[in-house]
């Protein structure tokens, strides 16, 4: 390639690789013979759309191609951006085409990430909250306001959950945090994203979005193929918005801990629906067939991540019995599931869990069930102890010891 990229987008693949093509600058590869390939193909024949998507809302696609891996199910990440050919977990291959959100995140990153990236860990946020930012645009225009409201719901709550996580340390709830001497691994969050995501909202709403529009062009013009700190960022934005510093507070969106009070919690009708459900459940209300009919995997993530945390067994179970939520092949909603179900005590579940931990090595999921696991009783954590031990070597490196500094963590 003639393009100049920073190391850490730099990747090799080998194996008994295959692939099909998706459209004249897009393919799809993937080791594990045809019926693999054929449901990918299936799963991600829009990508081309999506990418002229993305020129018509950012720029010219500066990369000639945009391929596809699908990596063996070990992949500790669901997507890596390493420019021209995008690596991704299996676990976005669900038949239901939601895998489209994964890839309109790597897909961003096109122009956000791999064209401008962060100087330094601390900048992290240019590269993933823009990319959040552009993931949703992309989803709005392919997949309608509704889903993207919706992802910027699952986002929300997500960043919600980040505050509690960092409650005792709230340098790491900064949009730039300080990151001397600190593991980028440990802390790595929903934070640079989400809250990265909201701010940029905040400038959108500030200035209207067709000048919000015409700002993100320019930046990405302006500087593409560069790494660039924050300080950058901010000095473009008051040279090109004038007066933006006395309409929002940067300082306390760059500088500030916490969510600040003009951030937005999304509004859709879908949202609002799936919220007041998930309140219902607390008084023993299991949403009807009706009320689920049309939802796929992100409307369940969303129940249940609204789900309150101290509901009972019975309840739990009772939700299982009627909609197989723990065996649901879509492990976004078999994962938050089992997250709701752990710490209620049921041991019924210790088998899927295990199931899970064994199959898939995406850290998005194993970081929240050994976690959950770990923070029971004696014998859920002998579980983690026994089925780390076995899973261990089929575990990325980066996700071996995540996992074992949260084993470590609970004693
Ligand atoms: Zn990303």
């Amino acid at each position: 390639m003639a393009q100049c990229v920073p190391p850490y987008l730099f990747a090799f693949a080998a194996g008994a690789i295959g692939s099909r093509d998706l459209g004249p600058r897009t393919r799809v590869y993937a080791e594990g013979g045809d019926t693999l390939l054929d449901d990918a193909a299936r799963e991600f024949a829009g990508v081309e759309d999506m990418v002229k998507v993305g020129e018509s809302l950012f720029g010219p696609y500066e990369w000639e191609r945009f391929d596809l891996l699908v990596l063996p199910p070990s992949f500790p990440y669901g997507g890596m951006e390493n420019p021209r050919m995008v690596f991704l977990t299996p676990t976005v291959i669900k038949g239901d085409a939601a895998g489209a959100q994964v890839v309109a995140h790597e897909l961003a990153h096109s122009w956000t990430g791999n064209l401008i990236t962060n100087k330094t860990n601390e900048d992290f946020w240019l590269n993933e909250g823009f990319t959040t930012y552009a993931e949703r645009r992309i989803v709005e225009v392919v997949q309608g306001e509704e889903r993207a409201a919706l992802n910027s719901g699952i986002g929300w709550r997500g960043l919600n959950r980040m505050m509690e996580r960092f409650k005792d340390n709230m340098e790491f709830t900064k949009l730039k945090p300080k990151m001397a001497g600190i593991d980028p691994d440990d802390v790595y969050s929903e934070v640079p994203y989400e809250k990265g995501f909201q701010f940029l909202w905040r400038i959108e709403r500030q200035i209207g979005r067709p000048a919000f529009d015409e700002f993100l062009k320019k930046y990405i013009a302006t500087f593409k193929f560069q790494s660039i700190d924050t300080e950058t960022f901010l000095d473009f934005l008051k040279a090109n918005v004038p007066g933006i510093e006395n309409q929002i507070d940067l300082d306390v969106w760059i500088e500030g801990t916490g969510i600040p009070p003009d951030a937005m919690e999304p509004d859709s009708a879908t949202y609002r629906k799936i919220c007041t459900l998930a309140a219902e459940f607390k008084s023993g209300k299991i949403p009807s067939e009706d009320e689920v009919a049309d939802w796929s995997g992100q409307e369940w993530e969303l129940y249940l991540e609204n789900l309150s945390t101290d509901v009972e067994a019975s309840q739990v179970t009772a939700l299982d019995e009627r909609y197989k939520l723990s065996e649901s092949r879509d492990y976004e909603v078999k994962v938050a599931f089992l997250q709701l179900a752990i710490p209620t005590g049921c041991r019924c579940y210790f088998n899927e869990v295990e199931k899970c931990l064994k199959q898939v090595g995406r850290m998005k999921y194993l970081r929240p069930l050994y976690s959950s696991l770990a923070k029971c009783s004696e014998e859920e954590k002998m579980l983690a102890k026994r089925i780390f031990s076995e899973a261990h070597e089929f575990y990325h490196p980066i996700a071996r010891s995540v996992a074992e500094s949260i084993l470590s963590k609970h004693g």
